[in-house]
């Protein structure tokens, strides 16, 4: 039997969700957007409330719309021309009011077809979705845009220990010499340290992840693509990796990152479990670090913290947490050499980044419980097909429930930043539209 999609509930209204909420409008097609919170479009990404935290990405990439690459720098020049430089990196806030103003014209030119609800979504079902208030939202299908689950704690309780460093004044609680331990040396870190320096902090920061990598940061202008050689899309992961290396060492590791970026799915998705299961292991902090790159001014900050040794960065595994009344302290197995002495201060940060437990959310679990779906071999997230279709158990693509954005990692890799999800959305679009057969 063939059916019609006219009614979607898209649970999740960060970026994913309401820009998926305004093409499928603009085809005519009418959806719920579901979110815990009223700022709809923003998400974890884009409801910083500080300028200095500025898109990791230039902004003639940034663009929510797939089909016209540079809407994103035209809505700049008629609304916030000081930051219209196409090779520049807007504030990430000036992006979540672009994404606001998008799914709000769009609301305007197409009334009725996006009813937005703020609520939970504790289940869901062959017809809907139900929230934890228990309102019913009827549905044809359903798509899951529900972001990066939330971060692990670091531990349990005390309030010395910032588990949440997104939840909204969470670093109020800092003084202005404070010392700080910062677990984890990613970009949650990086935009930890602008905050707390935003609000005028002057204390140091020793900050430990495993193997103590930093975010790299962009050239200062656009680095052309190295088209990819042979070598470095077949063979062994190893002679690949070799591959890498010479490539950087000739054209530049931007470059030949570049080179990568329009093709990474692709390559993921040939790749086998084994592969990916090595990529996850062993390449993905190298991948992360070189991939996800700071915009220029934000790197040569970090740059001068660690001159100033205002920033120290180890490398190790967390042992024990441990905190009082005065403090914090981090017992710690470097990553080589001898025992080193526990780590103290007045707060912990945990900057270990968003947790990857599709099992532990009520969402998903449930679905995995009731054999809707399945986990990838690698525990990554759920398994999907090419146009993001969640398999259930026995591998059947489910044509009424999709994934899109950062959950959809499993099938797609590289589907957290706005130039990827773009063009997921995209798929999801084309697949929502085709006849559906039951
Ligand atoms: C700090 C940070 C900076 C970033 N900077 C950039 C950048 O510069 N450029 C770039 O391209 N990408 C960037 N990214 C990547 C970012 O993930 C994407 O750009 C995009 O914001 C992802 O949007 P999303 O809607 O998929 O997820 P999210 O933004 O996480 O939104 C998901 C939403 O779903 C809601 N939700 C979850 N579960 C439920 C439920 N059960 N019921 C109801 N609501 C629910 C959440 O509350 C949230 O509002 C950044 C990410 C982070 C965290």
């Amino acid at each position: 039997m063939a059916g019609r999609i006219d009614r979607v509930a898209i649970v999740g209204g960060g970026f994913s969700g309401s820009m998926l909420a305004a093409r499928l409008a603009e085809t005519g097609i009418a959806s719920t957007l579901i979110n815990r919170t009223p700022d709809f479009g923003l998400g974890v990404a884009y409801s910083t409330p500080f300028d200095g935290h500025l898109l990791n990405v230039r902004s003639s990439r940034m663009s929510a719309l797939a089909t016209q690459p540079d809407h994103f720098v035209r809505w700049l020049e008629a609304n916030a021309p000081e930051v219209s430089d196409p090779d520049g990196f807007a504030p990430r806030l000036i992006f979540g009011r672009y994404v606001q103003a998008r799914l709000a014209g769009i609301e305007a030119g197409h009334p009725g077809l996006i009813r937005r609800v703020v609520g939970e979504v504790a289940g869901i079902e062959a017809d809907g979705v139900t929230l934890s208030d228990g309102l019913k939202v009827a549905a044809d299908a359903v798509v899951l845009t529900t972001g990066n689950p939330a971060p692990r704690t670091a531990s349990g309780g005390s309030r010395r220990v910032i588990s949440d460093p997104w939840a909204p004044g969470a670093l109020e609680v800092i003084g202005s010499d404070d010392e700080v331990l910062i677990v984890g040396t990613g970009l949650t870190m990086v935009d930890m340290l602008l905050s707390l320096e935003g609000r005028g902090w002057r204390g140091r920061a020793k900050a430990l992840s495993r193997r103590g990598l930093l975010p790299r940061a962009h050239g200062e202008r656009p680095d052309p693509a190295e088209p990819p050689t042979p070598a470095l899309l077949d063979g062994a992961l190893s002679s690949r990796m070799a591959e890498a290396r010479a490539v950087s060492r000739r054209s530049g590791w931007r470059e030949m990152m570049e080179g990568l970026r329009p093709i990474t799915a692709d390559l993921w998705g040939r790749a086998d479990t084994a592969t990916r299961g090595r990529i996850v292991r062993h390449l993905r902090p190298w991948w992360d670090v070189h991939r996800h790159r700071l915009a220029p001014r934000i790197g040569a900050h970090i740059d001068r913290l660690l001159a100033d040794d205002r920033l120290t960065v180890v490398s190790g595994r967390v042992k024990a947490i441990t905190a009082d009344a005065d403090g914090v302290r981090l017992d710690w197995r470097p990553r080589q050499g001898p025992a080193r002495q526990p780590l103290t201060a007045c707060w912990l940060i945990d900057c270990t980044g968003p947790g990857h437990a599709p099992e532990g959310d009520p969402v998903t679990g449930s679905l995995l419980t009731g054999g809707r779906a399945r986990l990838d071999p690698l525990r990554l997230g759920l398994e999907l097909d090419d146009s993001g279709r969640v398999l259930d158990a026995d591998g059947r693509a489910d044509p009424r429930l999709f994934v899109l954005g950062p959950p959809a990692r499993a099938a797609f890799w590289e589907t957290i930043a706005v130039p990827d999800i773009r063009k997921r959305i995209e798929d999801v679009v084309s697949a929502l539209t085709a006849p559906v057969k039951t």
